[in-house]
Parts: structure tokens; sequence; C-alpha cells
């Protein structure tokens, strides 16, 4: 998410200050609340019986809400419901299998009732998500469900990973795609773009990632799902209903069953591609205060807060979930595990990661390992603003080494490569400015300990934070930000298109050869841009749209990214899964002169075919020359083109690598 505030909310938590009187500070008052160790179901239909429970100790009373409709009209019956003081747990039991009826609860709290809530763990929804639905799932699950599988990953390192928005993805009028901007529209085989190339599931095959990276899918706040198709545009990041799929994804918000089986049906279909599914999740933060289904449920409780019991906000956002406390944690946790089991989710993408603390991420990864062996979790290793958490125990990316099976996003190569992230003008090693290569360096060796990167000398981070090279996520661009393409634009006032687009494959050549894991944001491949917009977060279509008449028009540019792929996923020497094998097979040459990297992968590193492979990074627009080793090589990588059968063979010596340019080449 991005680190400008989107929303201010800032409010004080009006339900804090009765209780607080009495005690001494605000965790020590939620510290004591009772908690229920189990996974809380919220409704459960047992035979001709639906059950209810919601978890709120400080309540006065609690009530549930049977509703026909999900959103209109008035409720057919509302039922006290009674606590059980051991686990802070209120309990209803209601006549009759309530299939296909809608729910809220009110809580009433110092005094006074709240206003209604679907809980915290509806699973099922009417349109806009304000009164949880009670459904019979075996209903939801697309034929050959119980089959369905994604692709096994031994280790993340083998992963690329495509960071896409749903709407951005399929809504251009030349996406040649019928379900513009919907969870089905990657159902569709055979779509192609106004001028015939193909787009949609087609493309990802084509360009061979192996994982789409999916922006917040879960229900959100800011597109009213009533105003469907001309629903507005959003990233996403304001969550409502955690473990729901987002309503204006689907065909139809209004029938709760329609979202969860065409987020189903979207799953099945990439698995059937052989590629994985990546959910970005955002407990970090609700997208309203006192008004969430948080603070109707447990006021207070899932939040942590200033001293004077306002609502602290390391998010950004206006408020911060407190993963701290049992009750949040074990939401978090048997949130995603949800997705894993019920959506099949492989991996997940944990926005602003580091507002929440390592024990809880470390449970998360433990969980879910569980699940799926295959699956992993990364995240944003900062916060967007200040915290109570004590800096020790955040999930910040310096802290990944006291992690377990969790990859955070290198800032240190995005901002190394096109310069910083948020001064649009800066350049990075790719656009020509000196002093960045060891930072590149630190990105090359997924920032583990090498001995010839000299750290004190790196931007961003100034030592080696990852204890092995699957504890990092390489990228140059992502939805935050400028587009690569925009940023190139703006950064390299002047330049020529021709040099942008090869400014354009020297950045990520940079990821893909890499060790760690790479990740693009979708569209790049097809040089897209978002007209210099940075926060394009509610910017409509035209800004966020991929136009795929650019893929033909950019057709060099998307074979380059291709070819990129294929060369990484054939030789295993660009994903080590070890710091050591990292410091040992990774050899940099002694270069003096600016803006030239080069390295060499030694030894078939990795188990790799090739004997040794070698990496030249050439980051000033004029040519330079470097001496290499005499030997049989062959060049597979120059002048802006690829070809893994060898464009050229060279017996050594001095190599020209052209102005903004990589070369690859090895010996067998
Ligand atoms: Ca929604």
């Amino acid at each position: 998410m991005n680190k400008f505030i989107k929303k201010s909310l800032i409010m004080a938590s009006a339900a804090l200050s009765p209780i607080l009187a009495s005690a001494t500070s605000i965790d020590d008052v939620y510290n004591n609340y009772p908690v229920n160790e189990g996974m809380t179901d919220e409704v459960v239909v047992k035979g001709d019986k639906t059950c209810f429970e919601l978890w709120s100790p400080k309540a006065d009373a609690v009530k549930v809400h049977i509703y026909c409709d999900g959103i209109n009209g008035k409720p057919e019956k509302c039922v006290d419901m009674s606590l059980d003081a051991a686990t802070g747990t209120w309990h209803a039991s209601l006549d009759g299998a309530l299939y296909n009826k809608f729910y809220t609860f009110s809580v009433k709290f110092n005094g006074k009732w709240l206003d209604e809530t679907p809980g915290i763990w509806a699973k099922a929804v009417g349109v806009n998500g304000k009164r949880a639905a009670i459904i019979d799932f075996s209903k939801t699950n697309p034929c050959g469900w119980e089959n369905d599988k994604g692709p096994e990953v031994k280790a993340i390192n083998d992963v690329i990973l495509y960071e896409m928005h749903h709407r951005d993805f399929s809504v251009h009028h030349n996406s040649g795609i019928a379900n513009k901007g919907k969870f089905i529209a990657l159902l569709e085989n055979g779509t192609l773009s106004l001028n015939g190339v193909p787009t949609g599931i087609d493309h990802l095959k084509e360009l061979g990632v192996t994982h789409v990276h999916i922006l917040p899918s879960f229900d959100y706040n800011s597109v009213d799902e009533t105003q469907i198709p001309s629903n507005t545009y959003n990233w996403g990041y304001d969550p409502v209903n955690y473990n729901v799929p987002e309503g204006s994804y689907s065909t139809n918000p209004s029938n709760p069953y329609t979202r969860i089986r065409e987020m189903k049906q979207m799953v099945q279909a990439l698995h059937n591609a052989g590629l994985g599914i990546v959910m970005d999740v955002v407990y970090n933060h609700t997208a309203e205060g006192d008004g969430s289904n948080f603070s109707l449920t447990a006021p207070g409780y899932f939040y942590r807060h200033r001293e004077d019991g306002s609502y602290s906000d390391a998010s950004g956002c206006g408020n911060e979930t407190a993963s701290e406390r049992t009750m949040m944690r074990n939401f978090i946790v048997n949130s995603v595990k949800y997705w894993a089991e019920e959506y099949h989710i492989d991996g997940f993408r944990f926005d602003l990661m580091a507002i929440h603390d390592i024990t809880t991420m470390n449970l998360v990864a433990e969980t879910l390992k569980k699940v799926n062996p295959s699956s992993f979790v990364y995240g944003e290793g900062w916060t967007a603003g200040d915290s109570p958490l004590p800096v020790d125990q955040r999930a910040l990316k310096e802290s990944v080494a006291k992690m377990n099976g969790i990859a955070v996003f290198s800032d240190d190569i995005r901002d190394g490569i096109k310069g910083h992230y948020s001064r649009a003008e800066d350049c990075g090693f790719a656009t020509g400015k000196v002093g960045l290569e060891e930072t590149v360096k630190k990105g090359i060796v997924a920032a583990t300990a090498h001995p010839q990167v000299d750290y004190s000398k790196c931007n961003n981070s100034t030592f080696p934070y990852a204890k092995s090279p699957s504890e990092v996520i390489n990228y140059v661009s992502c939805h935050d930000d400028l587009t690569l393409v925009d940023k190139l634009a703006i950064s390299m006032k002047g330049a020529s298109e021709d040099l942008r687009l090869r400014a354009d494959k020297l950045s990520q050549t940079i990821v893909f050869t890499s060790q760690g894991t790479p990740f693009i944001f979708a569209g790049e491949e097809v040089f897209r841009n978002k007209k210099g917009v940075h926060n394009s977060y509610k910017s409509p279509d035209s800004i966020n749209a991929i136009d795929w008449n650019q893929k033909l028009k950019y057709a060099d540019l998307f074979n380059y990214y291709k070819s990129l792929i294929s060369l990484r996923k054939a030789h295993p020497a660009f994903r080590m899964t070890s710091s050591e094998d990292v410091a040992k097979h990774l050899v940099f040459d002694k270069v003096k002169t600016p803006l030239l990297i080069s390295y060499s992968l030694k030894d078939n590193a990795n188990g790799d075919s090739w004997k040794e492979i070698k990496v030249i990074f050439n980051g000033s627009p004029e040519a330079q020359t470097i001496k290499i080793k005499k030997g049989n090589w062959t060049i597979v990588a120059q002048d802006g083109k690829i070809d893994l059968e060898g464009i050229e063979t060279f017996k050594g010596g001095e190599i020209t690598i052209p102005g903004t340019s990589a070369t690859i080449l090895y010996i067998k």
C-alpha cells in the first residue's frame, strides 16, 4: 500500500474512556479479556438448528437479527444471545436450517446499543457487505474443485510473481475480454487484443510467470456494489469483511453465492493453467475506526491506541490493528488459513507487514505450511507511520532473519536500480546515476552476507539483513508509486523512447538475474504507463487500465521479458536457496569503473547445466569495456536482445558492453 495517506480517519475511540478510569493502561485492560482460543464460528447450521456465536466479552447484551434480504427490510426475528463468561462468547441457537437468510449482530456496550454488524467472521454477505448470509458452501464449489491444486513450489526462489488488479487487467476496450473487471475474466481462453495478440490468461501463460499476485480481493469498502457495472475504481486497501470476496469483482454482488463461486472458478482456472495465486491481505487496518466490524463487535480490543485513547496510526489510514493481542492474532492466523483451505490460495502478501508482530507472522507461515507445503508468505517490511508496538517486535525488513518462511520486499534493489521511489526525478544505476553500484550488488546477493559487498556504502539498509536469499523479493516497481515506464519518462528527461526501452530492459534484467524472488507489476511487459499518476488508488480506468494494443506495439520488449523469464526458469544458478551458496558461487569481478557491475555464477551453481555464467550490467548510456578470461563463451544476452540458443560465441579478452544494457554469457 502506498505510504501516502489515502484517507484520514483519526478519531478518539469513544468506547475506551469509561473502562480506562480504573485501569493502568489500555493494554492491561484488553490483555485481561477472556479469550476464545479456538475458532469462533459465528454461524453454523447443525441439522435443524442454526447456531450463532460472537466473541464480545465486555458487552452488556448481544442480539442476533435474522433477515430475508441482504440489504433491505426489517428483521424477521431478533433473538437475545447468552454469555459464556469463561470465553467471553455469546451464543444463540435458532430452530431451522436458515439457509439463504441473512443476519447481523448488535452489541450493547457501556449502556448503548451499537450499530448492527455482520460480525468479524462473516464468510458470505449481501450486497456491500452490510449483512452476513447463511449459505451452503458445498454449493459454491465449481465442478472438479475437490481435485483443484496449485503448483508445487520447492523454494520461493523458483516463483515468478505478477502483481495484478482485476480491473486493470481486463477492463480496457482493447482487452477482447467479455467479463471486464471480474474474477471470471481469467476463465476466458483465446482472447485477443484489438490488434490481434493474446490477452487474459493466455497472455500470462505466454509470458511464463508462475504466480499471479492479486491486489486486495476480500470485501472492501470504497466501491458501491449496487452500482454495477458503472462502479468506480479502487485498489481495495480498505477492508470491511476479511473473509468474503469483494462483490464488485463478481457478476452479481447481491447473490451471496456468486462472488464465492466465481472467485473459486478464477483460482481453478489459474491452477488449471499451471499458475499459482497469491492474495494481497490487509489485516493492518480497517476502512473505518469506530464503525468497523471489529469495533462494533468488541469495541477497542482489536486496535492499538495512543495514551490519550485515540487510535494510533501506523497505517496512515486512521487506525492500526493489534496483532499481539490473542484474539487479533487468532483472527489473522485463522483468516489466512481459511483462504488457503476454502479458496486454495497459494500465497499471501502482507500489506504493511511491520505493523504486525514477528510472533504472529511466524505463526501465519507455520500454519499455512501445514495446510499447503507449497505456500509462501511475503510482505512489506515497513510501516507508514510510527506505532506503539516496540521496534524489536515489528515484522520489519531488517528483522526478516528472525522470521521463518517469510520474505520481504527489497526497497534496496528497487531504489538502487531506478532511483528513489518518491523523488520522481531521481535516477538510479540503470539510468546513469553513479554511486549506487554497491546497493545494486546488495540486491544481486539478496541482502545476504557476501564478502564482496560493502554494506556501509549501500542505500537504505546498511547490513545484510537476510539470512537466506529466500527471504527477499526483488522488484523495480509495483502498484504503488510511478510505474517503471513513468519513472523512466520523468527521470530520464529528454531521453528518446529507444533509450528508455533500453533502461527498462536493463532494470528488469537486474531483477530477474538477482538471487531472491522476482516480482513484476502487471503490464510492464507491454510498456504500461499510468500517465504519471503515482498514487492511482482511485484513478479512473483511463489511468489504470492496461492497453493491450501495446503488446504488439512493444513486441520486442514483451519478447525480451519472456526470454528473461525463460532464462531464469532454465537456470537454477539464479535461484540459489542458501546464503552460503551465494557467497561461494557468486563472485564479483574487481571493477573500478563507475556504472559497471560484473559477476560470475561459478561451478555449476545450484546444479546449473552451465559451468560459469557471466552477468555484466552497464548503467552508463556510453559503451564500456571489460576484460573476460579466455574460454569458449557463448553470449546469450547482448545489446537489448536475448537468445538462449546463443547470439554469438566469444573467446575471451576485451568485450564491449553497449550503453544502458546487460550482457550475459556462459561456458558449458
Ligand atoms: Ca465491497
